[in-house]
């Protein structure tokens, strides 16, 4: 168990991100205490008979009163208004971070709440699974994950070097990376994925009248991979799109090029050059497999994440 590292954590958000902190630093006894806060009572309330909390409060600034961390984690389109609310209640030398999946737009909305003298520094745990809710947490989500921090020109170093430890602590790796570099990198890896997934699941559900149920009976062909990203919070995702425009605009600009050329390459009869781009692809596979960041078993290895292992 690694050392107590804050006097008291703030949770702002109790879904799966805000669940799976509590229970790692309650694993690792990082806190010395955690309060918490979510938007509805029941949340707040699911939230205390599950222990996730020591104290829980029915306005996010009354949860930081105190605490030496708060840690954001509501969808990214509320970010700015919770910064709003509990700027004037941080206590000084505190340490503020989200984990809010874009990050230019959210720090442009939180910062200019945040009071002189508190440390804010933006953050995105690169790991997730497509449940949400105060229920879906457990303490291994960000075991092996990368975190990305997003300090400015202004963060205070230490700070930083405290909210990595903590974060390492968690299981995760850490990388720094500027805010506009972070979305650009998150549209193609995660936005653009679930754009696509969100897409072929909504096509494929217009044809289920056509098919009369078959999309479904067949699903294990391929279809039901999808279905799982197109199955995450809408609320959450809607947010991503709205806050991640640009950089979600240029990559699928970019997709819809290479989409069109694979048409054409179909429609060709072009063998060699689909073989081409899917010998290249299933490499790229394999390297994400060797970097730990997946298992070559069947189900694209994803039982570990639905069924949160003890
Ligand atoms: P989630 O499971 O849907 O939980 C969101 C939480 O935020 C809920 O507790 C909700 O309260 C609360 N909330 C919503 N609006 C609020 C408001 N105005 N004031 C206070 N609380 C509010 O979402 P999540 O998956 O944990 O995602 C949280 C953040 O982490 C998002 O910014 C997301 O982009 C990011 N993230 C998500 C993943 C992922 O895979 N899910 C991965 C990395 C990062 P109620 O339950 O009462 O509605």
């Amino acid at each position: 168990m690694a050392e107590t590292m804050f006097n008291k954590v703030a949770l702002i958000g109790l879904g799966l991100i805000g669940s799976s902190l509590a229970h790692v630093m309650r694993r690792e006894g990082l806190a010395g205490e955690i309060a918490g806060h979510a938007r509805s009572s029941e949340t707040r309330a699911k939230a205390v008979e599950i222990g996730l909390v020591d104290s829980i409060h029915a306005t996010a600034a009354e949860a930081v009163l105190n605490a030496d961390l708060v840690i954001v984690c509501v969808p990214v389109g509320v970010c700015g208004a919770v910064a709003a609310d509990i700027g004037p209640h941080l206590k000084p030398g505190a340490i503020v971070t989200d984990a809010g999946s874009v990050k230019a737009t959210v720090i442009a909305a939180m910062a200019p709440h945040m009071p002189d003298g508190v440390h804010f520094i933006g953050g995105h745990p690169i790991a997730g699974t497509e449940q949400s809710g105060p229920e879906a947490g457990f303490a291994s989500l960000f075991e092996g994950r990368w975190c990305v921090l997003t300090p400015g020109p202004g963060t205070d170093p230490a700070a930083c070097d405290r909210l990595e430890a903590f974060w390492r602590a968690c299981g995760s790796s850490v990388e720094r990376m500027d805010a506009e570099h972070h979305d650009l990198v998150l549209a193609i890896t995660s936005h653009v994925p679930h754009l696509i997934a969100y897409n072929i699941v909504g096509t494929a559900a217009d044809l289920e009248e056509v098919t009369k149920s078959e999309v479904i009976k067949y699903s294990a062909a391929g279809f039901r991979d999808f279905t799982r990203i197109a199955a995450s919070d809408p609320v959450m995702w809607r947010d991503v799109f709205l806050n991640n425009r640009e950089a979600v605009l240029e990559m699928l600009g970019r997709f819809t090029e290479d989409l069109t050329a694979l048409q054409r390459a179909v429609r060709r009869g072009d063998g060699e050059g689909l073989q081409e781009l899917f010998t290249r692809t299933r490499a790229i596979r394999r390297g994400i497999i060797d970097a730990g960041q997946d298992e070559a078993v069947p189900d694209f290895g994803r039982r570990g994440e639905i069924v949160p292992p003890e």
